[in-house]
């Protein structure tokens, strides 16, 4: 009676121990930031090839974002008059990625960056003229932002204004001369934040880098017509990243939807 209590007791140890084996693995990939990272930036461009559920689109979002998934690197010609974006994620540039535990790193060590719970310190945080108002600039534009807003510290307004002329210079005298790259999202509070991931990974992780204002996504380039093809301007926005990225003023990492940079301090 007693032997048989035993030998059923290693059975269930032995069901227990990969049991727990097996939540601890689904535990690490469930906290992993960089997951979750891609899987908020999916919810971010409802466009992209990795997005799935019901997702708002503001009704002044241009047209072309309806075709993105098909906006690859070939279908122009086939769609008159009509000029569609070209892709700026990992699936066309060639970059380092850098760590998301530097990218957080980076965004706590930012003269004055501070974590933006909500709309209160966002407000807070405009008043005291740590976070900044961005508006379109040469070589770069803000998309219609669903799940941002269009504010940085103001260190990350400068570096993105300075990408953007370096991106417009590229292009002068090209065919592509006034393509600009467009900036899909910016600074979220951990509301906001909370609101597009699937869990509450701030509490975990030490939250976004987007809820401190030192980071903001590239997504594609738009081009002023069809006389150009995407080449030059991809050429042009993966040698401005790399650039950047080099001398160590950037950390990247390439998503499946776009480009996410945050600055160095
Ligand atoms: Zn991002």
């Amino acid at each position: 009676m007693q032997r048989r209590h035993v030998r059923y007791r290693w059975d269930r140890i032995a069901a227990l121990g990969s049991t727990l084996a097996l939540l601890c693995l689904l535990l690490v990939a469930w906290i992993s930031p960089d997951e979750t990272d891609e899987v908020e930036l999916a919810l971010e461009h409802p466009g992209g090839t990795v997005a799935s559920g019901p997702i708002k689109v503001p009704a002044s979002f241009p047209k072309q974002q309806s075709d993105i998934s098909d906006a690859k690197q070939e279908p122009y010609k086939e769609v008159e008059n009509e000029v569609l974006p070209c892709s700026c994620n990992k699936g066309v540039l060639r970059l380092p990625k850098n760590p998301y535990k530097g990218h957080q790193h980076a965004a706590r060590n930012l003269p004055n960056s501070f974590f933006v719970k909500n709309d209160a310190e966002l407000r807070a945080g405009k008043s005291r003229g740590n976070l900044v108002d961005v508006t379109d600039g040469r070589g770069y534009h803000i998309a219609p932002l669903s799940h941002s807003h269009a504010l940085l510290l103001p260190e990350v307004k400068s570096l993105l204004e300075d990408m953007g002329q370096a991106f417009a210079d590229e292009l002068v005298g090209t065919k592509s001369d006034g393509t600009v790259f467009r900036v899909t999202s910016l600074t979220r509070t951990a509301k906001q934040q909370a609101r597009l991931g699937r869990r509450n990974y701030n509490a975990i992780n030490g939250g976004s880098t987007h809820s401190y204002g030192a980071s903001f996504d590239i997504a594609y380039t738009d081009r002023p017509n069809n006389d150009a093809d995407c080449s030059t301007p991809t050429r042009a926005i993966q040698k401005v990243l790399k650039t950047f990225q080099k001398s160590g003023r950037i950390l990247v990492i390439p998503e499946k939807n776009c480009m996410h940079i945050t600055l160095r301090p």
